[in-house]
């Protein structure tokens, strides 16, 4: 059991607003700061609706306190990779065993819930309009601008937590007032823009509604996610400058252009395509890794403002929840004793943060490029193969990651690297193509796992 404490946090995000409902459940008062107006009075604004993939370690985050299956109601399981190839034929690739999914939901609906749900807690409460400006470590103070009056106010707190996203303003002010801080942030060369298919005239889904759609060519790619209204959510990542990127698209004719040329059979889908483009943003994509986590025992980052990852293996809201799991695991272990939990979680989740950002990064080369190889399609046949006959020896990189919330990100990580480094033997044998099932192939791996 716990002493009641007095706990600020900053940001009403993904995270932020789970984190709450777990430290109201613990008895504490929780007061939750949000730049934005309240979403749920406002429309959302277009191109910010993206959608995101839920997979095992959010699950298990939403289930610990109660609310998976309200969330379920949003969400949409997607059972595979539905691969659109350029000349128009299509192949799925299942993520895992028949039954398993990860579950598109829409960003701004599951932000909405998850606020519904922290404020049914009569002991939290979620101030609107109000942009953390700095953070006064010595008095453990937070304070605010607000949007509309432009007035400044403070709120002192015992705790606080800095969960305000990936440009946290919390994290600057903890950044500058400290000695040590590491920082790293690095943007990759492509961007992304949101585009949308909409329903057929009955608002049916014009594409396999339980798929993650992929339309891989290399340097880029465009991706589809279910939404519950019949829509799919498409994202375009794109590079910013070179010959096939954003920098290249200015014109309607360019756009028209090129998506005839790239993704001819998803443009009869998109009618307002032209309008879409350059109505909604360009957005960039950046990792953020930073340490320490925690400070004076008392401010902890948590979610993307500890972590920002790109969006490739979808894991970055999971593994936000995932931080309120293992955070929660260490409140039961060390009870009042803040340093020691404090202390542990930075060590636990740092290495996995880690991980989970790297892993990311080389799954955006997966996803736009290799979907679409015939080798590493083959590699991944010869995988699931021996993990079928073998599943105390081998389970897939992706299952690792995306069902296997026991298994951490870092562990995943070191053994997928294993596991290249057996596959990449298995492919070097000759004919492999014609002996991929062969016993020769089989007392290779097992020779090699060893
Ligand atoms: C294109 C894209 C696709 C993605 N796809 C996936 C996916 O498929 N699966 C997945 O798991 N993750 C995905 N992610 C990542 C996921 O969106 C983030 O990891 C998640 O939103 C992190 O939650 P958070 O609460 O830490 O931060 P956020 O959700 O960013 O919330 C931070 C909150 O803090 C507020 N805030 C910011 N500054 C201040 C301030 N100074 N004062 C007060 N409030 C402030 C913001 O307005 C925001 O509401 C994707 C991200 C992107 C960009």
């Amino acid at each position: 059991m716990q002493t009641s404490k007095n706990i600020n946090i900053v940001g009403a995000g993904l995270v932020d607003s789970l984190l709450s409902i777990y430290l109201a459940k613990r008895g504490h008062k929780v007061k939750v700061y949000e730049r934005l107006p309240d979403m749920r009075k406002i429309s959302m604004a277009a191109g910010k609706s993206i959608n995101l993939a839920l997979s095992d370690r959010g699950w298990r985050g939403l289930e610990a306190v109660g609310i998976a299956d309200e969330i379920k109601k949003i969400a949409i399981p997607m059972y595979g990779r539905q691969i659109h190839n350029k000349d128009g034929s299509q192949v799925f690739q299942a993520y895992g065993k028949e039954d398993q999914a990860i579950y598109s939901v829409s960003r701004g609906e599951i932000n909405m819930r998850l606020m519904d749900l922290a404020e049914q807690q009569p002991n939290v409460k979620i101030h609107f309009d109000e942009r953390c400006t700095s953070v006064d470590r010595a008095s453990l103070t937070a304070n605010f601008e607000n949007n509309t009056t432009h007035q400044h106010t403070s709120s002192k707190s015992d705790l606080l937590f800095g969960a305000d996203g990936a440009f946290a303003g919390s994290r600057l002010n903890l950044q500058l007032s400290s000695d040590r801080f590491e920082y790293n942030q690095h943007y990759i060369s492509a961007g992304y823009k949101e585009l949308i298919i909409p329903p057929g005239p009955n608002g049916e889904f014009l594409l396999e509604k339980n798929a993650l759609h992929i339309w891989p060519r290399g340097s880029f790619m465009m991706i589809a996610l279910p939404n519950m209204d019949g829509n799919f959510t498409c994202t375009l990542f794109l590079p910013f400058e070179g010959e096939k990127s954003f920098a290249n698209l200015t014109t309607r004719e360019q756009v028209k252009k090129f998506f005839d040329e790239e993704f001819s059979t998803a443009v009869p889908l998109m009618p307002t395509l032209l309008d879409d483009f350059f109505a909604n943003p360009t957005s960039s994509l950046v990792t953020v890794k930073c340490f320490p986590w925690t400070f004076d025992d008392k401010i902890a980052l948590i979610g993307d403002a500890a972590h920002a990852i790109v969006p490739f293996f979808g894991q970055g809201m999971n593994c936000g929840f995932e931080d309120c799991v293992v955070l929660n695991g260490l409140l039961d272990k060390h009870g009042d004793n803040w340093s020691a939990i404090m202390d542990e979680y930075q060590t636990l989740r740092k290495p996995d943060g880690d991980a989970i950002a790297d892993m990311a990064i080389a799954n955006f080369i997966e996803m736009r490029d290799k979907t679409a190889d015939k080798k590493f399609l083959l590699q991944k046949k010869i995988e699931a193969r021996f993990a079928a006959k073998y599943p105390e020896k081998w389970i897939p990189f992706y299952t690792m990651v995306t069902y296997s919330p026991d298994i951490r990100y870092s562990t995943a990580l070191k053994e997928g690297q294993r596991q290249q480094a057996i596959m990449d033997k298995v492919m070097a044998t000759a004919d492999i193509e014609t002996k991929w099932e062969s016993e020769e192939v089989e007392k290779l791996i097992l020779k090699e796992i060893q």
